[in-house]
């Protein structure tokens, strides 16, 4: 499957959600080509590769980390990043918090959910977020804001399984607006991929991260 980059706009302006291109394993010259449509958020999943390309590419490009985040690699995409969306720890958050302090910015993060049927995904369960955000500290920390949620659907073609896991984070998302804080500001669903991103966007999804659907398989 790949889609035009003039189609998925035109569904997701529609639907009002916001494109983040998935550039993984894709070269610079790959990325540029979209660029040149008019993409500035662009997503990896790796710190190493975020990193490379954000000196390699153009400053006007919002950069976002969705894959797994140690914590001994913060240092290095916190002076640039411009959305973190696998937060799955309060020790993460508290990291983010310190590196971003050092620098004076605040840094918006996602916390990323498991609502998939699979061992393989990181995140956290519904009521480990819950304990997270009830955590007292959560609104000391003046150089993190917790824009929303990120979830990852299992990777199978039943597409009621899919519907009701995106639902079941909607409905979480919209469970936990009354926690609002300074440091929990949350207005980003970042739900939906390639293959199932229509069905997210319909489910309540207001940010999808596409990547093969744009870019073509990756190898
Ligand atoms: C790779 C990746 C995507 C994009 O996947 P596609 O199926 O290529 O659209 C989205 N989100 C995360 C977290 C990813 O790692």
């Amino acid at each position: 499957m790949h889609e035009t980059l003039a189609s998925i706009y035109n569904y997701l302006q529609t639907h009002g959600a916001t494109l983040v291109a998935i550039s993984k394993t894709k070269p610079p010259e790959e990325i540029l080509k979209v660029y040149d449509q008019g993409q500035r958020i662009f997503g990896e999943n790796k710190v190493q590769e975020l990193t490379d390309k954000y000196v390699e590419l153009p400053k006007d490009i919002q950069w976002h980390l969705v894959g797994h985040l140690q914590s001994n690699k913060v240092k290095y995409i916190t002076p640039f990043v411009s959305l973190i969306h696998s937060v799955d720890s309060f020790k993460l958050l508290e990291e983010i918090n310190r590196q971003s302090a050092k620098i004076n910015r605040v840094i918006d993060v996602l916390l990323q959910i498991y609502i998939a049927k699979e061992e393989t995904k990181f995140g956290l369960s519904f009521d480990e977020a819950r304990e997270l955000l009830r955590e007292p500290k959560v609104n000391s920390l003046h150089h993190i804001c917790i824009r929303g949620m990120m979830g990852m659907s299992t990777f199978t073609d039943d597409q009621i399984q899919i519907r009701n896991e995106f639902r079941s984070l909607k409905s979480f998302f919209d469970e936990v607006q009354p926690l609002r804080l300074a440091s929990f500001q949350p207005d980003i669903l970042s739900m939906g991929m390639s293959g199932d991103y229509k069905i997210a966007v319909e489910e309540g999804s207001n940010m999808v991260r596409i990547g093969s659907a744009i870019f073509g398989e990756r190898k």
